[in-house]
């Protein structure tokens, strides 16, 4: 009697059944959304507060605020306090997003566009990489809503949405450690799609000349990344906001069963 219960599609689920990976990272991008929400109000308020004491400095003060060299005259109030302050929070905010882009600790979600119709430069891989030793897929990279959504290719909890890496070697889980071939090719990301090692110094010393990147104890340095210039910040901040736009919608018009389950009929 008991197992014909169990038969029907009650929807519900035993409370030691286990959860999935899929309801896993679901929960984990819903909770990373709220985070980044909460992140944003307060970036929005803190460019309202700075915009405010800027246009205060001028009024009271005279002088016009940090950066500006001090004791720069303030030219004289042409409005009011609240439309001054209203007409500067959209550039403050744009400021703060850039600094906010910089830090190591955000959320990182690719943005730049879908991946199966990225093109990819001409590189002879299969033949460089006895030379190379795939060490581009030891670089850490964001993936996308797209990937995160077909939830092939793993990326990091500890540090969302980063592809996931080995500690044995440093490169990225779905890399074959033998013949360092990519194992889930057909689905890689964009970025791995789009990359061009050519003029990337940490792959190769000389590219037209196939002189390698010293590998270090098989690893290789991932951390030689240029500082990226202030308009690329501006740029990133813009475009993080799209990218993020694109997971709210995608989280939002997902499902979290996909078929009729099967589960024991309540008991209340
Ligand atoms: S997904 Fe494939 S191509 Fe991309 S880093 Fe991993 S092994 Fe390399």
């Amino acid at each position: 009697m008991a197992d014909q219960e169990t038969d029907h599609a009650y929807g519900t689920a035993a409370p030691d059944a286990p959860a999935t990976r899929t309801e896993l990272e679901r929960a984990i991008r819903n909770l990373n959304l709220a985070d980044l929400e909460l992140r944003d109000t307060l970036l929005k308020l803190a460019a309202r507060v700075v915009a405010l004491t800027d246009e205060l400095t001028r009024r009271i003060d005279g002088v016009e605020p940090l950066p500006a060299p001090p004791g720069t005259p303030a030219p004289p109030p042409t409005r009011t306090v609240e439309a001054a302050t209203d007409a500067a929070v959209q550039s403050t905010l744009t400021a703060i997003r850039v600094s906010d882009a910089r830090l190591a600790t955000r959320v990182s979600l690719d943005y730049g566009g879908p991946k199966y119709t990225t093109e990819s430069p001409a590189i002879p891989c299969a033949e460089l990489i006895p030379l190379c030793h795939a060490r581009c897929c030891a670089l850490s990279f964001a993936l996308s809503t797209e990937d995160l959504d077909e939830g092939v290719i793993c990326w990091d909890y500890g540090q969302p949405y980063l592809i996931r890496q080995r500690a044995s070697d440093g490169y990225c889980v779905h890399n074959d450690p033998d013949g360092r071939g990519c194992t889930v090719h057909s689905f890689r990301p964009r970025v791995c799609r789009s990359y061009d090692c050519r003029g990337d110094k940490r792959v190769w010393i000389d590219y037209d000349q196939r002189i390698p990147a010293p590998l270090v104890r098989g690893q290789i340095e991932t951390t030689v990344d240029p500082e990226p210039r202030e308009f690329d910040l501006v740029e990133r901040a813009r475009a993080r906001s799209t990218a993020f736009s694109r997971e709210v919608i995608s989280i939002g018009e997902s499902y979290a069963e996909p078929a009729p389950r099967k589960g024991p009929k309540p008991s209340r």
